[in-house]
């Protein structure tokens, strides 16, 4: 009896540390908002601004990518490159601007080329949706998976997508795709049942939706949250035990993981 007890007891102190790990963020949850560009004013978005947060070993570096009008996947935050629109330019055309450092706008596919050279720091692919329709940008999902895939990048890409069709479509042409949603109006629950890997929303939303840090976790899911540029808001989310922070501030953010595990 005493033995059954015993094991009982095990088990439940066992459970309890499974409990206990879901709520503990990655050892390295420093992903770089738009790259690693702030210390050395680096374009965001930039191949330096990826190889700096690469440097720096973040866990991940995040970055944009829109679909030209003759189908080329660049990489930028806005919907212009310098006054150049993407979407109703062609990649030529956006050819004529460039970054202050001298590069020109990134071909997601050189991008991702610069990325997959190191296998430490995984490349969190923003696909932004289409001032043109949705039915752009599931043409531009469906690019994306191609391209990935061509370059044998899959095992490093992570995917954040705003638009829930595309983000879908994406998990449907490759079910091991890692798929975060951002959009931040899903439960955890429903994130689950379709199929996402984690919930990548503004730290607002979890503001709003206490529940959902945990809830998430506890369904597996993988909680990132964005964009956290404050020591104030990365302790507090840490503690909360979110997976992921992403933040314009990788430098800072790693000194807060430093001190946290000192203590
Ligand atoms: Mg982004």
């Amino acid at each position: 009896m005493n033995r059954i007890k015993g094991t009982v007891l095990i088990l439940l102190i066992v459970n309890m540390f499974y409990m206990d790990g879901f709520s503990q963020p990655a050892e390295n949850p420093v992903i770089a908002h738009r790259g690693a560009w702030k210390e050395d004013k680096l374009p965001q978005n930039s191949i330096a601004s990826l190889k700096r947060g690469i440097e720096m070993g973040c866990f991940g570096v995040e970055f944009d990518v829109h679909l030209t009008k003759d189908g080329v996947l660049v990489v930028n935050h806005d919907k212009d490159f310098y006054g150049v629109d993407i979407a109703t330019s062609t990649y030529k055309e956006l050819l004529n601007k460039k970054h202050p450092n001298g590069e020109p706008i990134p071909t997601a596919k050189a991008y991702l080329e610069e990325g997959i050279k190191q296998d430490r720091t995984k490349l969190i692919y923003e696909l932004k949706s289409s001032a043109l329709g949705k039915e752009y940008t599931l043409k531009a999902a469906e690019e994306t998976v191609r391209l990935v895939h061509k370059l044998h990048a899959q095992k490093q890409v992570e995917y954040i997508l705003f638009d829930y069709d595309a983000a879908k479509r994406i998990m449907a042409l490759d079910p091991q795709a890692k798929v975060s949603y951002l959009n931040g109006n899903v439960s955890p629950a429903q994130a689950k049942r379709d199929g996402f890997y984690g919930l990548d929303y503004h730290y607002e939303v979890y503001k709003k939706n206490p529940s959902w840090i945990k809830e998430a976790l506890e369904l597996g899911l993988v909680v990132n949250v964005w964009t956290v540029n404050t020591e104030e808001d990365m302790r507090g989310l840490l503690d909360k035990g979110v997976t992921y922070i992403t933040t314009n501030e990788p430098a800072l953010l790693m000194q807060v993981v430093a001190n946290r595990a000192e203590k």
